[in-house]
């Protein structure tokens, strides 16, 4: 195989992939994790092979200025993708932009004061350094800002190091060897050109592997909270439960439902946007005064549940207790300004049960308490009555 059908490969595989994730930002809307950056670098890098094998043996002109200068801006491009993928929402195209135009301007600069062998150590060395700080950058968010994602940091400063280990090696037989280091069907480009080819097949399935990871991760979330509050929904209660309940330490739990009284008439009055606040402000609430690794979550409408984790009988009624006590203290704002809208809960609180298949019943007992709580006069704490 030489060199011609290598880069023809690499060629093709870029702009395939560059396809990909073009249509995976497509798809991502407005949350893209930098696949549209991803795409526009391997278009860049595509582009820069395509003119190497159109221009043949190294020299100066048009063609090889931007064939460098695509060759450089590639890797800063997937660069600027990475911090994207990261969340950190940076510039892309105004940076790269610049890149190019003081690229392309020191190219002119070397050719004109050192010629064209420097103007090529000049492409070697400026990747040797952009792809060290990469791995740099990879091995530091091993225990950084990408923890979760140790074992994919490896393999990617494993894989960016060896290119930058060939460009520097490149770097050193321009500057011993001259232009003659750099004919395609050398030993050392046929080596520098397969090692592209690795890394144009391997890395982009890779970072798609790493934005599935962040998709799924994300639907989990969405899966399991309720959207307006942030609280669990039903399934992520279920789920808690369950993950509470496998544990062979786990205590008994108590369930309490928290409804929100009258809130039908506080729709009425300050409109449905305020009543929303209102839920949030309560689901707050119930957030701080729940002890950790209690779950809250909001049912449905105005109800939310509340399981007391390890607790007894007496715990979960002083737990209710100072739920509906904060709730009463707490305001939100109301639709006029310094207008502040206050709310009271009423609370049932089901027996303990000790297993996540209980769930329907002890709903069923901590609705009645609720129900008893109502009829009462509201803003209280009612118990299951077979306790
Ligand atoms: P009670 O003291 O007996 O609990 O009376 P209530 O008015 O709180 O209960 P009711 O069941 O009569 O009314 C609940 C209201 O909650 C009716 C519904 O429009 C409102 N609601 C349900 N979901 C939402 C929501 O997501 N946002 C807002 N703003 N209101 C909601
Ligand atoms: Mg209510
Ligand atoms: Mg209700």
């Amino acid at each position: 195989m030489n060199a011609t059908v290598i880069l023809g490969m690499l060629c093709v595989h870029l702009i395939c992939f560059c396809v990909m994730f073009l249509l995976i930002s497509i798809r991502l809307n407005d949350r893209k994790m930098g696949t549209d950056v991803f795409a526009a670098g391997h278009l860049l890098l595509g582009l820069a092979y395509f003119l190497q094998l159109l221009g043949g043996a190294p020299g100066w002109g048009a063609m090889s200025v931007v064939n460098h200068t695509l060759t450089f801006c590639a890797p800063v491009v997937y660069l600027l993708g990475a911090v994207r993928f990261f969340d950190r929402p940076i510039p892309v195209w105004g940076p790269l932009l610049t890149v190019a135009g003081v690229y392309t301007l020191a190219q002119v600069l070397v050719q004109a004061a050192l010629g064209t062998e420097a103007r090529h150590a000049l492409l070697a060395a400026s990747c040797a350094v952009l792809f060290l700080g990469m791995t740099v950058a990879l091995l530091y968010g091993i225990r950084t800002f990408a923890r979760d994602l140790r074992v994919e940091m490896i393999l990617f400063a494993v894989l960016i190091g060896g290119i930058c280990v060939l460009n520097a090696a490149k770097f050193v037989m321009i500057l011993s060897g001259g232009l003659q280091a750099l004919d395609m069907n050398s030993r050392f480009q046929m080596a520098f050109y397969i090692y592209m080819s690795f890394l144009g097949t391997v890395l982009p399935p890779a970072a798609v592997w790493l934005v599935l990871n962040r998709l799924v991760d994300q639907l989990r979330v969405l899966a399991v909270k309720d959207p307006l509050t942030g609280l669990l929904n039903r399934r992520g209660l279920t789920e808690g439960l369950a993950t509470h309940f496998r544990s062979r330490k786990a205590g008994p739990a108590h369930l309490l439902i928290v409804d929100i009284d009258h809130f039908k008439h506080i729709n009425d009055t300050h409109g449905h946007q305020v009543g929303d606040v209102v839920l949030c402000r309560v689901a707050d609430a119930l957030k701080r005064t729940a002890r950790q690794g209690d779950l809250a979550c909001r049912l449905g409408g105005e109800e939310f549940v509340v399981v007391a984790l390890n607790t007894d009988h007496g715990g979960a009624v002083r737990l209710a207790e100072r739920m509906r006590e904060t709730v009463a203290s707490s305001q939100a704002p109301g639709g006029n300004p310094h207008e502040q809208v206050q709310c009271t809960v009423t609370i049932g609180v089901s027996a303990g049960f000790a297993s996540a298949g209980a769930l329907d019943e002890v709903l069923r007992q901590a609705d009645a308490a609720l129900y008893r709580g109502k009829t009462s006069g509201r803003n209280r704490v009612e118990w299951a009555l077979a306790v």
